[in-house]
């Protein structure tokens, strides 16, 4: 402790102030849904680093693969040749694409690579260069990415130029088009795909438009799913034009909202599946997937990356699939997803608390609780929302953090997202919901 003490006490003031953090101390280890500090505190995680340990931390049969794989290739350069963990990921990955013409895999490391990689071959293999996006999106915090983030202006603020030929439209949920929260979905949706209409009749014409990138469900925008219709309405009009339609599920994918992809529950069909978080379960590993009939178009050589598609990532990654089958993941999700809802909603209908709760949504174990405006008192002001010095949010899960709970917030609305394992017990659950239940109460007081 006290050489942890000495470490934090010298260094952390080294660390770049543009690297936020929730937490103050060192993490010395961390297993399943528990994370252990040197100072003594255990905490459950219900942040699974942003959306990536959802097997839990140091999963035995993840750790162990890619120890193994340690011993055998730790790089091998895959454009110099190929690593078998590499192929067997593919092997593994292919019966679980969300459409069967998905067929032709590129893996790197981050989320963000992946979304560039995605952008720069929409706009090869169609010849245009304008790339539609949604409002509330986030995709990362590279050049290319950070242009189709519309989530927060923290990300990009006093950077521009950014990469030109962006355009956006509202993300079809009520405080993304400022309407109030009873609006219907139909009519949310209608609003979103007259917007796009719109665009591609003012702003940027179909045959200058490669793509339209879009999160099944909304992350860093505040848990919001896509309705099915919207989705629909989205591949028709991609369709329509010639626009691939790239779906990003680097934190809605891999089991997160109880379906393998959150695409799958619309039925619609990716031209480019953006996949990583969870994919290797804390190890870096992206992938960017499409059909062999777009990428055959891409000049060898013009993908890649010296550590694109890493043996132990990828080794790794072969062993968390594997762990999906042997320990029935999805089914788990869904029943903890069940009590994670009861829990909440029980919190909801607490007289001392609903009047400060206005949503609780999400899919599966990618779960939101909206609460009221504390700054304007309206849903109508997103600046002073986030510019707010007490957020809401920001004070609940500062208390659940002190009583022993990760937890993060999300969007500049008064958002806080459970991110649990996707492995957590019923009894986890519970704890989550209890500590939780007890940081809004006493926020609210
Ligand atoms: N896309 C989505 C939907 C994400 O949630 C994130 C990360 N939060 C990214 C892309 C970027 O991933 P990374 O941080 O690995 O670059």
């Amino acid at each position: 402790t006290e050489e942890a003490d000495q470490l934090y006490a010298s260094y952390a003031p080294h660390v770049t102030k543009g690297l936020g953090r929730s937490t103050e101390g060192v993490i010395k280890k961390a297993s399943g849904s528990r994370v252990q500090f040197y100072d003594g505190r255990e905490v459950l995680d219900f942040t699974c680093g942003i959306g990536v340990t959802n097997l839990g931390h140091c999963h035995p049969k993840v750790s162990a693969a890619a120890a193994k794989q340690c011993m055998n290739i730790v790089h091998g350069q895959c454009s110099i040749a190929f690593h078998a963990p590499y192929l067997q990921l593919i092997e593994r990955l292919l019966p679980l694409m969300p459409h069967p013409s998905l067929d032709s895999f590129f893996f790197w490391n981050s989320g963000s690579e992946a979304v560039e990689a995605s952008i720069k071959m929409a706009r090869t293999v169609t010849g245009r260069q304008n790339v539609i996006c949604m409002q509330g999106a986030y995709h990362g915090r590279t050049f290319g990415a950070m242009a189709v983030t519309k989530s927060k202006t923290i990300y990009s603020e006093g950077v521009a130029p950014l990469m030109p030929g962006v355009f956006s439209i509202p993300y079809p949920f009520w405080h993304q088009c400022g309407l109030p929260p009873a609006t219907s979905p139909h009519t949310l949706v209608s609003q979103s795909l007259y917007q796009l209409d719109l665009l591609l009749a003012q702003q940027t014409a179909p045959k200058d438009t490669a793509a339209i990138i879009i999160e099944p469900v909304l992350g860093e925008g505040g848990y919001v799913p896509a309705p099915t219709e919207f989705l629909q309405g989205l591949r028709a009009i991609c369709d329509k034009h010639g626009i691939l339609l790239i779906i990003d599920e680097v934190q809605s994918g891999f089991g997160r909202t109880g379906r393998f992809f959150a695409i799958e529950e619309s039925g619609v069909k990716p031209d480019i599946l953006l996949i990583a978080k969870g994919l290797a379960n804390g190890f870096p590993l992206s992938g960017v997937i499409s059909r062999k009939e777009i990428t055959d178009k891409l000049k060898p050589g013009s993908m890649g990356g010296t550590y694109a598609g890493n043996a132990v990532s990828c080794a790794a990654a072969v062993a968390v699939v594997d762990a999906f089958k042997e320990e029935n993941i999805l089914e788990n999700v869904r029943a903890r997803s069940t009590d994670l809802l009861v829990g909440l909603n029980t919190l909801r209908d607490d007289p001392a608390v609903s009047p400060f709760i206005i949503d609780v949504r999400g899919r599966g174990l990618m779960i939101a609780v909206e609460f009221t405006p504390s700054a304007s008192g309206t849903s109508h002001d997103p600046f002073a929302q986030a510019h707010s010095p007490k957020s809401f949010a920001s004070r609940v899960a500062k208390r659940c953090i002190e009583k022993g709970m990760l937890i993060l917030t999300t969007s500049v609305y008064e958002v806080v997202r459970f991110i649990p394992p996707l492995n957590s017990t019923k009894e986890e659950i519970e704890e989550g919901c209890r500590i939780f239940a007890e940081a809004v109460k006493e926020v609210v007081k």
